[in-house]
């Protein structure tokens, strides 16, 4: 059994810990997946960066008010995707080679559970243990249980941003700041509403909120979030 004298599960804040004050402490961060968690790959970040040409996109609409004539003529989804992952992945990238490049730490790159009190086991079996352990582990995508919900149009937060193709329309199920978040990327997800060919350049061309208690049946597209 290897032995640690602190091991962090999870990269995202639990890669905040570790400041100077650990140098001196031989310190293991399990992480199996994209290095930096939630918030630098599918979570705060990459959404601020749609939010951000959205934003662009609803404010030169809104410029006739203001005596200012504009349009928004197209959108480059492609552009705009990879100018926010191209930043975002060489920052988890850079993170983790700065992580495996430290002496007194070991990255690694599996899931783990607790076997005993303090005694963590990786998937591939190897046990390890730390007098402190940290559980930064956050939390996941919960699907809601409807049928056809594993249809090939119904993505998450963790994967509707890398989409490599536009939908023609999306359905935003979820009424939360995520959900909010969303819909003001419609702007740039669907930059064409279904009726017109106008593109569209505003929080969701037609939102339409249904009654608490609705039953969601699966969209051809959609986004659980
Ligand atoms: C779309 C979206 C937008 C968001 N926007 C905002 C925002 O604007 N502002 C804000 O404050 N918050 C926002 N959040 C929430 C925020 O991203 C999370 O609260 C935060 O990232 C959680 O951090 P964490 O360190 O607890 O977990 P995470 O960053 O999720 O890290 C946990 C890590 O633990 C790893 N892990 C899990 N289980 C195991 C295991 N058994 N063994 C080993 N490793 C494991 C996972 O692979 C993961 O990388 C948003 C979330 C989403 C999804």
């Amino acid at each position: 059994m290897r032995e640690f004298d602190l091991i962090i599960v999870g990269s995202g804040s639990g890669n905040s810990i570790l400041t100077e004050e650990y140098q001196d402490l031989n310190v293991a961060i399990v992480e199996p997946g994209t290095f930096g968690g939630t918030c630098l790959n599918v979570g705060c970040i990459p959404t601020k960066m749609y939010v951000y040409p959205a934003t662009v996109a609803a404010e030169v609409k809104d410029a006739a008010r203001l005596g200012v004539e504009a349009s928004v003529n197209s959108v480059d989804w492609p552009a705009i995707r990879d100018r926010i992952f191209g930043r975002t992945d060489a920052i988890s990238e850079g993170g983790l080679e700065y992580r495996e490049s430290m002496e007194n730490v070991t990255v690694i790159r599996e899931y783990v559970h607790f076997v005993e009190p303090m005694v963590l086991e990786t998937d591939s079996g190897e046990r390890i243990t730390a007098p402190q352990i940290v559980l930064a582990n956050g939390s996941r995508v919960q699907l809601p249980d409807v049928p056809g919900i594993d249809l090939p149009g119904v993505h998450t937060s963790d994967t509707v941003m890398r989409l490599d193709e536009l939908p023609e329309s999306i359905i935003v199920v979820g009424g939360g700041y995520i959900a909010a978040e969303f819909c003001t990327c419609s702007t740039v997800w669907v930059p064409r509403s279904p009726s017109s060919t106008v593109p569209s350049a505003s929080c969701g061309n037609t939102t339409t909120r249904l009654p608490n208690g609705s039953s969601v049946r699966p969209p051809n597209s959609g986004i659980c979030s």
